[in-house]
């Protein structure tokens, strides 16, 4: 029997890792992908918006002469902060259930890629997925299109072409100037009255400036009602347009799945829909359960990110190691 599991190696899976294993114990990662997954699914060439020493895990100081660390600066960072602690990790294998003992142990049962499944018990469980594998969907028709995304990688390949964005946070805005640099007619398509105020303040100037400009169309109070191979439909308070366009980029956000949660028993609070959880300790309703990271937000599912959720490792190990006395 394994002592701890952690379903996830993002950073704060990682985190939960690393200070356990200041603390003696020896866990294992179980992780659907590869390692920081989400990481290299952002945006090519992004940059942080945070400083290094503010996604740091385990005390490892990240280096960069760069003010925010790039994407690939990241994946180097967390791969080898892996590597160099060698955690356990067994990697493309996604844990499909949760199932509390009567012995209070956990049974986790995991499928590879090819379908095949095993079963793992461990006496506590640190749940540690993450949300980027669950975008906010519309709903809308056409959203299923081979036209459509939920994640940006890079510019290129919409270079010349008439691109809608659907959102107006910091993802959407940092696409638009992307794309607008690479030629890309950019159309935003955002339901809110205004700026968002989650756009970060230094970028929120030069993306108002490319608007006034007339080089990029930001469309306030307004939604795509449909998508079609040509066109889009847009509709706002005063009209319904159909507009030319060739690829949408649906930048909405993401939702932590519960599935996993909801599989051992872990029950979701009313008003915030967070795990119901400790906050000092992480440990869920279900002795021996934890979440780490964007795992133990609510409806806000920005509310926790890699600045935060990193920290919560450190409380899960010390309450571990406590119950362990
Ligand atoms: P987000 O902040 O959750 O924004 C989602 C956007 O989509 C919002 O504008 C929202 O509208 C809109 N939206 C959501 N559901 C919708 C629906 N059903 N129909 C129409 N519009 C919908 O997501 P994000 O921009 O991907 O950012 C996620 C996190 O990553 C944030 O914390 C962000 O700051 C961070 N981020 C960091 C970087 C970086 O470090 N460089 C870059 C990009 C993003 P409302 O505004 O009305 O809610």
């Amino acid at each position: 029997m394994e002592e701890v599991v952690i379903i996830g190696a993002g950073p704060c899976g990682l985190s939960a890792a690393l200070e356990l294993q200041k603390l003696g114990f020896d866990p294992l990662i179980i992780e659907k992908h590869s390692i920081a997954h989400s990481i290299y699914l952002y945006p090519t060439y992004m940059q942080f918006f945070s400083t290094p020493d503010l996604l740091e895990i385990g005390g490892i100081p990240f280096t960069t002469p760069n003010e925010k660390p790039s994407r690939l600066e990241a994946l180097h960072y967390y791969r080898n902060a892996a590597l160099r602690s060698s955690v356990r990790i067994q990697s493309y294998h996604g844990v499909e259930t949760i199932t509390r003992q009567e012995k209070g142990s956990f049974e986790l049962m995991l499928s590879n890629r090819f379908g095949a499944t095993s079963v793992i018990e461990a006496r506590y469980v640190i749940v540690a997925t993450g949300y980027f594998d669950y975008p906010n969907l519309l709903g809308i028709p056409g959203e299923q299109s081979s036209k459509v995304s939920h994640y940006y990688r890079e510019a290129h390949p919409y270079s010349g072409t008439k691109v809608a964005i659907i959102g107006g946070s910091n993802s959407a805005i940092d696409a638009a100037m992307d794309l607008l640099r690479a030629g890309a007619h950019v159309t935003i398509v955002y339901r809110g009255e205004g700026y968002s105020p989650s756009i970060k303040p230094w970028v929120r100037p030069i993306f108002e400036s490319m608007v006034n400009k007339g080089r990029i169309t930001m469309l306030f109070r307004s939604q795509i009602v449909q998508i079609d191979d040509r066109t889009i439909t847009v509709r706002s308070a005063e009209a319904e347009h159909i507009l030319d366009n060739d690829f949408v980029l649906a930048l909405t956000g993401f939702r932590p799945d519960r599935g996993l949660l909801l599989s051992a028993g872990v029950a979701m609070d009313p008003i915030s829909t967070a795990p119901v959880h400790n906050p000092a300790t992480m440990e869920t309703a279900v002795p021996g359960l934890f979440i780490a990271g964007v795992a133990a937000s609510g409806s806000d599912a920005n509310e926790v990110f890699i600045e935060t959720g990193r920290l919560h490792g450190g409380m899960i190990a010390q309450r571990i190691a406590e119950a362990r006395l």
